[in-house]
């Protein structure tokens, strides 16, 4: 499961010689990809779990049971968090973030933008849990994604093809030549939601040449594999989880600094009995919230060896995302130390249980005050 075998030999061997184990400070957590879910239900306890976790940023994702179509739900939306977040005295900070298929309007893109949502996010039809309200036909996107370019809206989207004669293996792949478009017809900002087929890499950094391409990658596509994921219900999410060469290569690829790789950790909530079914296919989605930091440093601990790995580990978590949405400086810090700890089997969010992705699993890493 772990590539540096090495680095990890050395690093428990530096451990038993110090005879102490060094305290990291890493900067709170900038994550632009989470589910909230229902504001009256489960969205006040989330924002918790996720403060827990680490995060002071959360961009709750539109496809909620009735999603944030327009400027209007959006704002309501997030001014709910905001106000769940201020009840429970957490200082936490949001992205507003509208949906957007064949149906938005000019007009509905010019009141997102006069009331602050520089964000919209593209579902394929279908592909993915909730996501009725996603996009069919590509090509009719092209005038909302290049609406959004003349606006300044950020075009961040799920990119798996809809059409489900594509092979869940290939579908995201085959999103190269959709999101080449956006950029070569457009002056949009795409950003490329939880990249996890290292088949993508090459023409990523190459879309990166334009300034306008960024990318995110989710905590469990970097610490687990196909083969950790498999038969396990909890670990069930879209995109796939990859075996692992591609999971060492997103490794690869966060190690290499890029400032246009940032962390969005997709931490969906579902209860117990929407992954444990009889009949049909269960949720997808991973949930990692409350021990996201951990989890990061579980799959990046090559990085948490030097204090230049320690940037690169902050740039990816936290200060890329910050930088790109423009929000400034972490609010707080949070302590962690190389000693084992393990993930909590299931959290209560609400009316539901909700079982960790992971569950009862053993991370390299613990929270220190
Ligand atoms: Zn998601």
């Amino acid at each position: 499961m772990h590539l540096h075998t090495e680095e990890e030999r050395y690093g428990r061997k530096k451990e038993r010689n110090t005879g102490r184990l060094r305290r990291i400070l890493v900067d709170a957590i900038c994550n632009p990809h989470w589910h909230g879910r229902e504001l009256a239900e489960t969205t006040g306890d989330l924002i918790l779990l996720a403060y827990l976790g680490g995060a002071d940023i959360l961009g709750p994702m539109p496809n909620t049971k009735i999603p944030l179509l327009t400027a209007r739900d959006t704002t309501v939306y997030v001014e709910g968090c905001r106000r769940l977040a201020l009840r429970r005295k957490l200082r936490m900070r949001f992205i507003p973030i509208v949906m957007l298929n064949e149906d938005t309007t000019y007009g509905e893109l010019t009141k997102c933008k006069k009331a602050g949502i520089v964000d919209g996010k593209i579902y394929p039809y279908l592909r993915t849990t909730r996501s009725a309200h996603g996009v069919k036909h590509w090509g009719k996107m092209i005038q909302v994604v290049k609406w959004c370019g003349e606006l300044g809206i950020k075009v961040h989207v799920h990119f798996e093809h809809p059409d489900l004669g594509y092979i869940d293996r290939e579908c995201e792949y085959l999103c190269l030549p959709v999101c080449q478009i956006f950029l070569e017809e457009t002056d949009a900002i795409i950003v490329w939601e939880h990249g996890s087929d290292s088949r993508c890499i090459p023409m990523w950094k190459k879309f990166a040449k334009t300034g306008r391409f960024f990318l995110t990658i989710t905590a469990h596509h970097l610490a687990w594999n196909e083969d950790d994921a498999s038969g396990d219900v909890r670990k069930r999410c879209r995109p796939l989880i990859k075996p692992e060469p591609d999971r060492n290569a997103l490794v690869y690829l966060v190690c290499e600094d890029c400032d246009w790789v940032m962390l969005g950790a997709d931490d969906a909530a579902h209860p117990v009995d929407a992954k444990h079914i009889h009949d049909g296919k269960c949720a997808c989605g991973d949930f990692t919230s409350p021990f996201l930091h951990l989890l990061c440093a579980h799959a990046l601990d090559c990085l948490l060896q030097t204090k230049r790995g320690i940037t690169i580990y902050n740039n990816f978590t936290s200060r890329n995302g910050r930088r790109f949405h423009k929000l400034g400086k972490a609010s707080r810090q949070i302590g962690i130390i190389r000693r084992p700890s393990r993930i909590q089997p299931s959290y209560k969010v609400g009316p539901w249980i909700v079982e960790s992705a992971g569950a009862k699993e053993e991370l390299l890493y613990s929270f220190t005050s």
